[in-house]
């Protein structure tokens, strides 16, 4: 077994960049303005290749979670969890909670993005916000 290990496409080096200064950027397409991930090419809402690296806000809200009870990964020591963020800017994103969990569902929980390093990485996870 192995640790896991950052997906290094030919358009994610600048994103993993952002996350060495503790702020997320995704592309932004610059003729519809609509935020994609992964990154990609060509923007899957309108195919321009134009695009720009913009912060998103840091905040997000869980779409869906599980938690893993079955080891895949030397650094991921179960039982883990990994989560579906919507961010505000539209899209998905997958990260891990750390600290407080919520009671009952963890569905549509407020989070905001915090970052770590993880397995000789900075890395992104997330933390509930104060609001339930
Ligand atoms: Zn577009």
């Amino acid at each position: 077994m192995a640790n896991s290990k950052a997906v290094m496409g030919i358009n994610d080096a600048p994103m993993w960049e952002s996350m060495k200064h503790e702020k997320l950027a995704l592309q932004q397409c610059d003729a519809c303005a609509s935020f994609r991930y992964p990154p990609a090419s060509a923007c899957p809402e309108c195919l321009s290749e134009k695009a720009s690296w913009k912060p998103v806000s840091g905040k997000g809200t869980i779409l869906s979670w599980v938690i893993f009870h079955r080891k895949y990964f030397d650094d991921h020591v179960p039982p883990y969890n990994s989560v579906a963020i919507r961010l505000p800017e539209g899209p998905i994103i997958i990260s891990q909670l750390q600290g407080e969990e919520p009671k009952g569902s963890w569905i549509n929980r407020e989070v905001e993005l915090a970052y770590g390093e993880h397995a000789g990485r900075m890395q992104h996870y997330v933390k509930l916000t104060g609001q339930s």
